[in-house]
């Protein structure tokens, strides 16, 4: 029987650079983008070579970037490649990010013919001279917009991403955009603690002096407003980050939580494929002189070592709600995680920050999830 793939689609191309991305994204011209997109069949074509004959995919995901900001039969194309050279599941979830402001009727129209079944897009905050200071091109009308012509066009499932802790931003704005939000019924939420890394615009603001970083304590604050409004609007947290109602879990998200196979195309795009990790260029003149000439593009690429996975399996399904199931930990890793990290646990358990099911499950409680990474730093 054929093992699941998940495949994520990186797209490069933005309308701007927002301040705060470090993302792999840049302004691209139409040229640029065909022969991005070009390169793209070429790779999904020699990838297909190596692993199509052992899985089949239950999710694809295109991310950026912004994939609307593609032109309309950009989607498509990719797609029709990846029916030709994969089997993808009937059921499989197909989501495209989309941008408030690129994603026109039509767009929306060729992507769920070609097989879209959910969408991501990116609101960040309702506060609007945020959104102008990130640098964002949408408004929050724009956004609503945007939703209304997704649901208008029978997709109900859509995920829209909040960003907490900008600076400038306040408890009360988290508050109005999560609202908004449950008053327009998106069934998923992705909501990111602001990093501001280095290499961003804002990050040099920041260093000049023009900006303040929104002190951790506030951060936290904010995070915990926007988790009791959304539990008490039926919404469940099911990593640190996302949220859904019963029903709207992201399958593709899961698939990195739970350390399962997915294959990345694309400038920066990540695989991780029987235990094996790779990544591309990130440079996109690279990978486009490299499947010009049908190489592949891969950067970087490791087996992990016993140690690494076992670092990998604590660090990301701590970050889940459903926690780190010990016997699965045993069965794949010959080690007994209790015995090995006896002491440590009844620490962590005394001082409320995880707690141990009879069945041999530990989970970050709410205070354990505001201290994540010292909670793993602690068990890895
Ligand atoms: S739209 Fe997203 S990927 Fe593009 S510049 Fe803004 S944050 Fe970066």
């Amino acid at each position: 029987m054929k093992k699941n793939l998940s495949l994520y689609i990186h797209m490069p191309f933005c309308e701007r650079k927002c301040e705060y991305c470090g993302f792999n994204s840049k302004v691209g011209t139409d040229q640029e983008k065909a022969i991005y997109v070009k390169d793209l069949f070429t790779e999904i074509k020699m990838r297909a070579k190596e692993y199509a004959e052992y899985f089949s995919v239950d999710s694809i995901f295109f991310g950026g970037g912004t994939p609307s900001f593609m032109p309309a039969n950009t989607i498509r194309d990719v797609l029709s490649y990846i029916y030709r050279y994969f089997s993808v599941k009937n059921d499989a979830e197909i989501t495209v990010e989309v941008n408030p402001n690129t994603i026109t009727n039509a767009k929306i129209r060729e992507y769920i013919i070609s097989g879209v079944n959910r969408f991501s897009i990116g609101l960040q905050t309702t506060n609007e001279k945020i959104l102008k200071a990130m640098g964002r091109t949408h408004t929050v009308q724009d956004f609503d917009n945007a939703i209304e012509r997704i649901r208008d066009q029978g997709v109900s499932n859509i995920n829209a991403d909040l960003i907490i802790g900008y600076p400038g931003q306040t408890e009360k704005d988290v508050e109005n955009a999560v609202k908004h939000l449950i008053s327009l019924k998106i069934p998923h939420v992705s909501c990111y603690m602001l990093q501001v890394e280095e290499g961003t615009k804002l990050y040099k603001r920041v260093k000049a002096g023009l900006e303040n970083v929104v002190p951790d304590d506030k951060v936290i604050k904010m995070y915990n407003k926007m988790l009791s409004i959304l539990r008490a609007n039926g919404y469940a947290r099911y990593e640190f980050s996302n949220f859904a109602k019963p029903g709207f879990q992201c399958t593709h998200n899961q698939t990195y939580w739970d350390r399962n196979d997915y294959l990345g195309f694309g400038v920066s795009a990540h695989s991780y494929v029987s235990g094996v990790r790779f990544s591309n260029t990130d440079n996109v003149q690279l990978y486009h002189e490299r499947l010009s000439q049908e190489k592949l593009a891969t950067e970087i690429a490791n087996e992990l070592s016993k140690e690494e996975k076992q670092e990998e399996f604590v660090m990301l399904a701590l970050r889940t709600e459903k926690g780190l199931n010990t016997k699965d930990y045993e069965k794949e890793f010959g080690e007994n995680f209790l015995s090995k990290n006896k002491n440590k646990l009844a620490v962590l358990i005394k001082g409320g920050f995880v707690t141990l099911s009879p069945e041999g499950v530990i989970k970050a409680t709410d205070k354990g999830f505001l201290v994540l990474n010292r909670i793993i730093y602690e068990l890895i």
